[in-house]
């Protein structure tokens, strides 16, 4: 636990609102202060070492020490710190990096607007495709679909997409018209005697009710993280991809394949699309596209939309939207390198290579008498912690499991996320045979800990 004396905490408790924390909880046990990085380590200030379990917020592919990034952002700030991309103005840093997104995602999809964070692109989709529908003459086809768990940030727009209610309760969130169809989680939300390829059907079917009874006129665009991260680690069930393309294509629906997390080889394809084997007309990428060591976002669309609304803004005379920092030529510089890591050190064919040894790590969890279900895929996986076993009853008061868990990993140094009572891993592409031997090795002296940990608190 953190030293409340130390002045760096106090300060810390003393001035700042700190994102998704508990705020009260936090004034008693203070920050854990993280001081530096080394590879897939980084240390607090009081020199204890902890495996970035998480690699941040699931985003520094590289590692918490390349000197290629840092070098690449000093060039860069020496030669042009800092220019914009309005009016026509333009820089070779966001040109070059334009250029290599639409080589490196599937070929249709050639246009590229940028932002500094997977909100701000969230929010822009949103508004690129309501100006399209109405430039196109359709202004009642305005409707979102996404999924309860979903996460695609916390922006008015991009929270009333994201399906957590502790994003949307008392921040009067949706905002916008949005549908949250039901969650693509068979342990959790299949039915009694469902079986997998059942739950898959009805999730379905609904899509195909909510779009004939919403109409599909009236619906622009499906949202979905390819694989769901920050709802829980959730990957969908065989044929969900598949038929929600069918369904979307049938309807004249667009797909926003959300790629925050998922995109640059998370699941040892270069994006999560590829690995469940669907075509978006629109991606979100972000974080581990600068291995988060700059803040960049980046809006990836099909030549069709940018088409419509480049006729439009002739018409208005401007498309009227736009960030100070979009396309930022630093944040651009540190992408093209980090970029180039990721190809020369074949950091997606790694993640390929050692997706079995990893999953199969999380596997050996779902043994532990508190562990519901492990899951996962590619290098992101998740243990989701349970009071009973048998029946999947969840612990009475959700996330304080969770928590728990998160302080004995600190003391057994491994910081994962615990995401109410859910544990998820999701370390730097960087990682090594090695080193997933000692971040399970971590991760199962946490669990073992735990019962008695749990049972002191009288969780049941
Ligand atoms: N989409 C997804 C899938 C995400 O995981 C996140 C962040 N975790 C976001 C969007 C929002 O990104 P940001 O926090 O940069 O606004």
């Amino acid at each position: 636990m953190t030293v409340l004396s130390n002045s760096l905490a106090a300060a810390d408790i003393a001035t700042t609102l700190h994102p998704n924390t508990n705020l009260r909880q936090h004034e008693r046990t203070g920050p854990l202060v993280i001081d530096r990085g080394e590879g897939i380590r980084v240390y607090d200030e009081r020199g204890k070492e902890y495996i970035e379990g998480l690699a941040g917020l699931w985003s520094v592919a590289v590692g918490f020490s390349e000197p290629r990034l840092a070098e690449a952002a000093y060039k860069q700030m020496l030669k042009l710190p800092y220019y914009h991309t309005f009016s026509s103005k333009s820089h070779e840093p966001s040109i070059r990096l334009a250029e290599k997104l639409v080589e490196m995602t599937p070929p249709n999809i050639n246009r590229v607007f940028c932002t500094s964070s997977g909100s701000e692109a969230n929010d822009t989709i949103v508004k690129m495709v309501w100006y399209m529908n109405n430039a196109l003459g359709r202004p009642n086809k305005k409707k979102f679909l996404s999924r309860i768990k979903g996460y695609h940030g916390i922006t008015i727009a991009s929270g009333s997409l994201t399906g957590l209610p502790v994003n949307h309760r008392d921040f009067d969130l949706p905002a916008i018209p949005v549908h949250h169809l039901t969650c693509p989680h068979f342990y959790r939300f299949g039915a009694e005697g469902e079986d997998e390829a059942a739950f898959t059907a009805r999730l379905l079917a609904e899509l195909e009710t909510v779009i004939s009874t919403e109409g599909a006129d009236t619906i622009a665009a499906f949202i979905g993280e390819p694989l769901m991260a920050a709802g829980g680690v959730l990957p969908p069930p065989a044929g969900y991809w598949e038929g929600v393309e069918r369904i979307c294509r049938a309807n004249d629906i667009l797909i926003v394949s959300d790629e925050v997390i998922c995109g640059f080889g998370r699941l040892g394809k270069s994006f999560g699309c590829q690995k469940y084997g669907f075509t978006p007309d629109i991606m979100t990428l972000s974080k581990q596209i600068t291995s988060s060591y700059m803040p960049f976002a980046a809006v990836m669309f099909s030549d069709a939309i940018y088409q419509a609304i480049a006729d439009n803004s002739e018409k208005i005379g401007v498309f009227g939207h736009g960030f100070t920092a979009s396309g930022h030529p630093v944040a651009s510089a540190v992408a093209l390198e980090n970029l180039a890591i990721i190809e020369e050190r074949d950091l997606i064919g790694s993640a390929a290579r050692l997706e079995a040894q990893f999953q199969a790590g999380l596997q050996a969890f779902a043994h532990h008498p508190l562990v519901g279900e492990a899951r996962g895929a590619g290098l992101i996986g998740a243990v989701e912690l349970v009071s009973n076993k048998a029946t999947r009853k969840p612990f009475e008061k959700i996330g304080r499991a969770g928590a728990i868990a998160s302080a004995i990993g600190h003391e057994e140094g491994l910081i994962f996320r615990a995401i109410g009572d859910q544990l998820a891993l999701c370390p730097p592409l960087i990682v090594t045979s090695d080193d997933i031997t000692e971040i399970m090795a971590r991760m199962g002296r946490t669990l073992d800990r735990l019962p008695a940990a749990v049972a002191a608190e009288g969780l049941a």
